[in-house]
């Protein structure tokens, strides 16, 4: 009998595990990928500030930013130059290793490619089911997490709700040519409600993607040749990778003996499907309410229910006034989006931004109120028309 089985093994999983192995209790991943060579599906941008909180590894860091361009459907371009670092770029299997590393040196136990297809809440415990080259196999634990990202019905099987609300995450590694900033490109032809990418990960790669709802393949293409035509990439070397990332949480993330974390939990960033960060900060909060359960041995869902109060009261507001912004930016046509870059230039908004020092490289609501102020709020919302509002 385990004291918690952490279900994905993941940043949020992993990072669970360590802190429940670190604290002296009985834990296991179970993981159905084999960690091995599958490359993960993601750009690994995280704010200092996330790496300073967490995980504070040098052999994490392929480079670090300080600047980015924008660019608006017809090439405007917005450019954000700090004068300190704000973003460092990690290798996203690395921080999965990582973590999963310190995680097993506390006294985690890991099983790879082991499927977990069912959790059936029992009297004294949870009993997971899982399966491993088509052989089945179960474990049990006074508690379970639910770490495992995107598109995983066991949240829906464990009652809690299901997602509906998701985007498609493409990405291909290739040559760029001498590209230093991170850059950003707006506008439906590219990725539409969402936006594409060109991230120079060392002197000679950068990563290129996008997020949309539909056609990734189709979008990615698109990218692809206007940035070879802008002469900023070499030819394609490589297939793209797709990843789901959920853009809403279940009704519930606990439950008797139960909880979710990660993107599992829809916490996630909603105006760039960053999760890392997010995630990592309520597997901070579930290292907590997990040891009060084990403490005194108190598993109910009200027990656990403190888990979600703690997520919420630190992110639930972000969340909500981030999910209504992307909502609306999700509706405007290309013309409106340029409009919008020439609001910034009309009052010099980035620049006021800078150097306010504002920009919040994670929590992106205070930075829309400051920002827009009410003269640029009136502007901005001035270009929407009625009909665009529901
Ligand atoms: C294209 C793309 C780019 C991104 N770029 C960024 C970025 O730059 N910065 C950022 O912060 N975020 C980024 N993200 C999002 C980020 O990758 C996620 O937020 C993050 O991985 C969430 O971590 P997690 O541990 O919750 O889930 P995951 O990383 O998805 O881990 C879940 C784990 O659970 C395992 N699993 C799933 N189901 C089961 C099962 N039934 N049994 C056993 N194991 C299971 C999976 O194999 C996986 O290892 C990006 C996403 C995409 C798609």
């Amino acid at each position: 009998m385990y004291d918690a089985i952490i279900v994905g093994g993941g940043p949020v999983g992993s990072y669970i595990a360590k802190g429940l192995a670190q604290a002296g209790y009985r834990v296991e991943v179970l993981e159905k990928t084999t960690k091995n060579n599958n490359k993960i599906c993601c750009t690994g941008i995280i704010s200092k500030k996330c790496y300073d909180s967490f995980l504070r590894d040098k052999t994490l860091v392929l480079k670090n930013g300080r600047s980015a361009k924008v660019y608006s459907p017809s090439g405007k371009v917005i450019e954000l130059n700090h004068d300190k670092d704000q973003a460092c770029i990690i290798d996203r299997n690395t921080l999965d290793l990582s973590i999963a590393n310190d995680a097993i040196a506390a006294g985690a136990e890991y099983y790879l490619n082991c499927m977990v297809t069912n959790i059936k809440i029992q009297d004294k415990s949870a009993r997971v089911e899982f399966s491993r080259d088509n052989e089945s196999f179960f474990s049990e634990a006074k508690t379970v997490v639910i770490a495992t990202g995107f598109g995983s019905k066991l949240v829906e099987k464990a009652g809690l709700g299901k997602v509906n609300n998701f985007t498609i995450g493409t990405q291909i590694e290739l040559n760029h040519k001498n590209i230093n900033d991170i850059e950003i490109y707006t506008g439906r032809g590219i990725a539409p409600g969402f936006f594409g990418w060109l991230v120079p990960v060392t002197p000679e790669k950068a990563l290129v993607g996008l997020m949309t709802k539909r056609t990734p393949d189709v979008y990615m293409k698109r990218l692809l040749s206007l940035l070879k035509d802008q002469g900023k990439i070499d030819v394609n070397q490589d297939t793209p990778s797709y990843r789901g990332i959920t853009l809403e949480s279940p009704k519930r993330t606990y439950g008797e003996r139960l909880i979710v974390v990660g993107d599992a939990a829809g916490q996630v960033k909603p105006l760039t499907g960053g999760g890392i960060y997010f995630g990592l900060i309520c597997a901070e909060i579930a290292i907590n309410s997990l040891k009060k359960a084990l403490e005194n041995d108190d598993f109910s869902a009200k027990s656990l229910s403190t888990y979600e109060k703690g997520w919420k009261s630190k992110l639930g507001r972000e969340l909500s006034i981030c999910r209504w912004a992307h909502k609306l930016y999700t509706k405007l046509d290309d013309r409106q989006i340029d409009k919008m870059f020439n609001i910034k230039t009309k009052l010099a908004i980035d620049k006021a931004l800078l150097e306010s020092g504002d920009i919040d490289f994670d929590y992106h609501s205070g930075m829309i109120f400051k920002l827009l102020g009410f003269k640029t709020l009136f502007e901005i919302l001035s270009i929407i028309r009625p009909s665009q509002w529901n």
